[in-house]
């Protein structure tokens, strides 16, 4: 009989990126949800894997060649940081954690179209949704979830919902999946705000709920049952992919809307509602946002409680 245990896939070298002294996007992060995972007792539940590489076959399925090869090219001398834009760098090992987090995303995929899990959470950096389709910006390297997304599809699947609940518009996913219908990609964010970019209305595939600063618990879910549910529920999808960032987190010290922990475990069981109906129950979550150390480690422990 197969195991349904929920997956949980990391790679070492997502705690070796990082992006200089003082930045937010921090390898303490990865280690305060690993430890509280631990600590809460949850995360002997998962089947714990270690991710594969994303080959570059499958990252140029969602980035021009160009940057792919920008970007796996790249290896700064270890201690030294290459600057891609403001708020993103790499070094020594940032292009193998990019890879590593896109091939978490892509056995995700894997296990659970084979049934082995139906659940997967990829505790993985550098975060993913900011990268468009020609650049790396915003924390962002590979798009870790449309990586996953285009190989489902290019897998057989038909329809892939992508759920982005991360503070920040998930700017890269819709750019890369503008001119795609078999991915609807449904977006909270917090606006005005970093990007500062959102999608062409036209694209009925793309659904946009904004938030405004101060917005918190009634006003975020409001939103996703406004725009989200009637979109999710006319799209059927046959596998839901989940943009998790943390950020959106009262606490949080990058942003300016007030979720609490409630807030995720409730979105986390709105998930499981939509997949079990749809998508057989297929869920993978990948790490995105999410900047207050116990904020966060707290949020993806009732989030994948309530989505596992
Ligand atoms: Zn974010």
């Amino acid at each position: 009989m197969k195991t349904t245990s929920p997956l949980w896939i990391t790679h070492p070298a997502c705690t070796r990126h990082e992006m200089g002294p003082g930045h937010p996007e921090s390898i303490a992060r990865l280690h305060a949800i690993q430890a509280h995972m631990a600590a809460c007792g949850l995360l002997p539940m998962f089947r714990q894997v270690t991710a594969p590489l994303a080959g570059r076959d499958a990252l140029i399925r969602v980035h021009e060649p160009k940057l792919v090869d920008y970007l796996l090219a790249a290896k700064p001398k270890e201690g030294h940081y290459l600057r891609i834009d403001p708020d993103t760098a790499l070094n020594a090992h940032s292009a193998e954690a990019a890879q590593a987090a896109a091939g978490a995303v892509m056995l995700a995929v894997d296990e659970v179209l084979a049934g082995n899990s139906r659940f997967a959470f990829c505790a993985v950096r550098p975060p993913g949704h900011h990268a468009e389709r020609r650049r790396a910006m915003g924390f962002c390297l590979f798009n870790s979830i449309a990586v996953g997304a285009a190989h489902a599809l290019a897998s057989g699947i038909k329809r892939v919902a992508v759920l982005d609940f991360d503070v920040h518009y998930g700017n890269g996913t819709s750019n890369i999946f503008r001119d795609d219908p078999h991915v609807l990609v449904c977006n909270t964010y917090q606006d005005p705000y970093y990007p500062g970019w959102v999608s062409d209305p036209s694209r009925r595939h793309i659904v946009d709920a904004p938030l405004k600063a101060g917005d918190g618990s009634a006003a975020f879910r409001a939103a996703v049952e406004t725009h989200w549910t009637p979109a999710i529920e006319a799209f059927k999808p046959e596998l839901i992919l989940v943009s998790a960032g943390f950020d959106a987190h009262g606490d949080d010290p990058l942003a300016g809307l007030e979720l609490s922990f409630d807030d995720y475990a409730w979105i986390g069981g709105r998930i499981r509602e939509w997949a079990d109906a749809h998508a057989g129950g297929r869920v993978v979550a990948s790490l995105e946002g999410g900047y207050d150390l116990g904020a966060l480690a707290g949020s993806v422990e009732v989030f994948t409680q309530a989505c596992a």
